[in-house]
């Protein structure tokens, strides 16, 4: 199948978040498959750090944003050790910013603009590229006017008309939303602006769009599409989410092996694999205490933690259980790397400056880093109060730092809680909180170090277990493969049939 995917991130270009390492890496696993995807993505000013040779084409186009009318060349790269095209929409007043998103001011106040522009003109490319797409493969909400597109002005294209839409959420808290005036950017008409249509009380959004209008609905566990459907974790959304339940499903992320395997990952100091893990991991977890200049005490364990700070990963809960376990002086070592909500950045320094032997801190954003903390760590802690997938759970189960984590989304989907009855059955990998407080946390965190002290042939099995498990991408491509085909038979089976009334729109 001919797949286009639209996304504004995609490693090794532009990332923010999961969203990169997945169309980083399944566009990949697709080619290999037999299929013909390609990556169309903002011209962000990052996309020229990656290293790759990024060419001009010879194709430029003009669009009508609002009253004015944009102009925008299309560059062309491809995906590392693959011949997947990348095409980048090369608009620098939009794009060429230092941030994909927003900066410490908050979020850049024409995105809207930004993304609707974007999107046409990503549909613009393929018709000027001359794709003949089976499947649109749009992610996250800067991509939901997309599905809107195809279904009503592209709807007699020769072509274009039998593509499909596949709309994935990565995560449904990041919806864009707009107020209403800003319909006008999106040239559609205001007969779409409605509850049963783009309009969410009151307000534009495009994540909503996308919901509405694409002929199947992805995210990104199976656990998380249950949530989803839920008031607890819809985000206002679940009743749309429970009305497209049908053509809703949950597709665990894969792990990217050529970037994340410890036996082969040039950022440590000593490769291992689940055999030589003890030595191995002691070794990176010297080096890493010297990183940081905590003391390298064979006897204490080191938690590690990755990750946006943001309020969905649980940062609260963590500084205080940190405050409370550094206060009482109990031997563990914490070693942080992050960045985001400047108040978390501010609670964390305190700490770090009071307990320099304790707790190492990168306020930051750290590729090598992030992979020598997971080769490190003994546990991985990820307390999130939500997580569409977690990436960083199944980098840990493979590098042998056991996952401590809230079962929810994802996490619930990929971490095995070790209790008498799944140590029996042989399938523990991590541990559980039991309940999403401070003391929730502690008691999981204890458990584990009970276990990683006290009964090391079980934290052999816990740890030897999860680095020998199969996260690669090549069961999420199949199933994705299979997406794809469901949602293109959909399509033609309700282009085939009689006009559509109104009602089922
Ligand atoms: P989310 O997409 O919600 O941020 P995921 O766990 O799905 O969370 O993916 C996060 C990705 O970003 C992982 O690959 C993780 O290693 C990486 N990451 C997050 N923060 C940092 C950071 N400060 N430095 C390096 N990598 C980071």
């Amino acid at each position: 199948m001919e797949v286009v995917f639209l996304t504004t991130e995609a490693v090794p270009f532009a990332k923010t978040g999961g969203l990169a390492d997945v169309c980083g890496a399944l566009p990949t696993r697709l080619a290999n498959r037999g299929h013909r995807p390609v990556v169309i993505m903002p011209a962000f000013q990052q996309i020229y750090n990656a290293g790759l040779p990024i060419e001009t084409t010879d194709i430029s186009f003009a669009i009508p944003i609002n009253d004015k009318i944009v102009g925008a060349r299309l560059l062309r790269s491809r995906l590392p050790d693959s011949e997947v095209p990348v095409y980048f929409i090369d608009q620098p007043e939009y794009f060429g910013r230092p941030a994909l998103y927003g900066d410490a001011a908050g979020d850049y106040v024409d995105n809207c603009e930004r993304f609707a522009f974007f999107c046409r003109a990503a549909l613009h490319a393929i018709t000027r590229l001359d794709l003949k797409v089976d499947i649109v493969h749009c992610n996250d909400w800067q991509t939901g006017l997309v599905p809107a597109y195809i279904r009503t002005s592209f709807e007699n294209h020769p072509w274009m008309a039998a593509a499909a839409t596949v709309m994935t959420v990565h995560n449904l808290a990041y919806q864009g939303q707009f107020w209403h005036w800003d319909m006008l950017l999106t040239g559609l008409g205001w007969e779409h602006f409605n509850s049963a249509g783009m309009e969410f009380y009151g307000h534009l959004n495009l994540l909503k769009t996308g919901l509405v209008f694409a002929d199947s609905l992805s995210t990104v566990s199976p656990q998380y599409a249950k949530e989803i459907q839920t008031a607890e974790h819809g985000c206002g959304l679940d009743g749309v989410l429970r009305a497209r339940s049908a053509n809703l499903v949950g597709i665990i992320n894969g792990v990217d092996g050529a970037i994340w395997n410890p036996a082969t990952d040039p950022h440590l100091s000593q490769n291992y694999n689940a055999d030589s893990y003890r030595e191995g991991k002691a070794a990176n977890r010297t080096s890493l205490r010297a990183e940081f200049g905590l003391p390298d005490d064979p006897n204490v364990p080191l938690i590690g933690l990755i990750g946006r700070l943001a309020d969905q990963k649980g940062w609260d809960l963590v500084i205080e259980a940190m405050r409370q376990e550094l206060q009482k002086g109990t031997p563990m070592q914490w070693v942080v790397l992050g960045t985001g909500d400047p108040r978390y950045h501010d609670a964390l320094q305190e700490l770090a400056n009071a307990h320099p032997d304790r707790l190492g801190l990168r306020l930051g954003f750290s590729n090598p880093l992030a992979h020598k903390i997971e080769a490190a760590s003994d546990i991985f802690l990820m307390p999130s109060r939500y997580e569409p997938c977690g990436l960083n759970q199944l980098y840990s189960l493979l590098y042998g730092a056991v996952p401590v984590v809230n079962p929810t989304g994802g996490l619930a989907d990929t971490v095995v809680d070790t209790t008498a009855e799944t140590l029996a059955a042989g399938t523990a990998t991590g541990f559980h909180m039991r309940e999403y407080s401070v003391n929730g946390l502690l008691d999981a965190l204890q458990r584990a170090a009970l276990v990683r002290w006290d009964n090391q042939p079980t934290w052999d099995q816990i740890v030897r277990r999860g680095m020998r498990q199969d996260w690669s991408w090549r069961k999420s491509a199949a199933q994705y493969e299979h997406l794809y085909s469901e949602t293109w038979l959909r399509k033609a089976a309700r282009r085939a049939a009689p006009a559509p009334r109104p009602s089922d729109f």
